[in-house]
């Protein structure tokens, strides 16, 4: 089918006192309708910066340097303000991080849903209500009639996320996209709410982006994965490849920091040595090289790009002529 997101060579600068800080430097990425991509990256890799930039949500020293994204046969970028409007909030949900944020406290969050819904539809109180009534069932907030009469403070962090799904569906949107949604909540309520988007994501059909740093947490919902580091997709492909056979070194570093939480005894937690590249002055070469343990004398040198089909790896070490024993060929990171 169709790409309902198609992202082409994004390119995103913020402008200061540092100079150009290059924070997306030429993402490419398909999201298709009722799939769920996870966006898996550190802090700072670009991949909310990403996100934001396709919702044309930059702050005011944001600018978008280049680069396509068409959702939904309409494109992004050429949109002004009152049509991304109505896209965002209709067409394209978003929830984020931290629900306290987002929700007003001096509001019961009944009230919330209700305006909500009342801005984007053409429907009375009552039914918007009856709405509500219906978004708190989906997203399994228990006595749904009863809870649209609470202040957010009255929910625990878990419920207060709901209450924010519901919020994002409530005008049935064919994309949602979820900026680390469980990063402030305990393991098991985190479990609960990736599981819940999953289980909306198919009866309601949505394609579903789902942006994280913790691979762990995505494996068991996503479809498709892209890792990004340094404003670069370093790897992309189906999630049961990318964890059987990770081809990209960064992967496999990712992977190995994820906490086995089958073992108790042995939880393997290898965080990568080193930290992100300075965007201010982005590397020549491939980002990853002063902490790779395959750096080869051409990855400083040159960008590789992404080799491979379905799953692709932007990674010198899958260029077809790479040396075979890769550590004939190291160079002290
Ligand atoms: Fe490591 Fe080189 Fe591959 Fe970059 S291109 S990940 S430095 S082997
Ligand atoms: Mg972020």
């Amino acid at each position: 089918s169709a790409p309902i997101l198609s992202v082409r060579d994004l390119r995103t600068s913020f402008f200061g006192q540092r100079g150009e800080v290059q924070a997306v430097r030429g993402v490419s990425f398909d999201v298709h309708p009722g799939e769920i991509l996870g966006i898996v990256g550190e802090s700072g890799s670009g991949k909310s910066i990403t996100c934001m930039s396709i919702l044309r949500l930059l702050k005011a020293s944001g600018r978008i340097m280049g680069g396509e994204a068409h959702f939904d046969g309409q494109d992004l970028m050429a949109l002004d303000q009152d049509d991304l409007r109505d896209i965002r909030g209709n067409k394209i949900g978003m929830i984020f991080q931290d629900p306290m944020t987002s929700l007003n406290p001096t509001l019961t969050v009944g009230e919330q849903v209700i305006e909500t819904i009342l801005r984007h539809r053409k429907v009375t109180r009552a039914q918007a209500r009856a709405r509500a009534i219906e978004l708190f069932e989906l997203v399994r907030i228990p006595s749904a009639a009863e809870r649209l009469k609470s202040y957010p403070h009255e929910f625990s962090g878990g419920m207060r996320q709901r209450v924010m799904i519901a919020i994002a569906l409530s005008c049935d949107p064919k994309l949602l996209i979820a900026d680390e949604p469980t990063t402030a909540l305990d393991v098991t309520i985190q479990r609960q709410i990736l599981l819940l988007l999953k289980d909306l994501q198919k009866r309601l059909g949505m394609a579903v982006i789902l942006i994280t740093h913790d691979l762990g947490v995505i494996a068991e919902v996503t479809d498709r994965i892209v890792v990004m580091y340094g404003g670069l997709v370093m790897e992309t492909g189906p999630v049961r490849d990318l964890f059987a056979t990770p081809k990209h070194p960064y992967t496999r570093g990712l992977l190995a920091s994820v906490p086995d939480l089958r073992d108790d005894t042995h939880r393997r937690l290898t965080p990568i040595p080193g930290s992100p590249p300075d965007m201010a002055h982005p590397p020549a070469g491939c980002p990853f090289t002063p902490r790779c343990p395959h750096a080869m004398h051409q990855c400083a040198a040159a960008l590789p790009p992404l080799f491979g089909e379905g799953q692709g790896a932007r990674c010198w070490l899958h260029h077809p002529e790479a040396p075979k024993v890769t550590g004939l060929n190291e160079v002290a990171a």
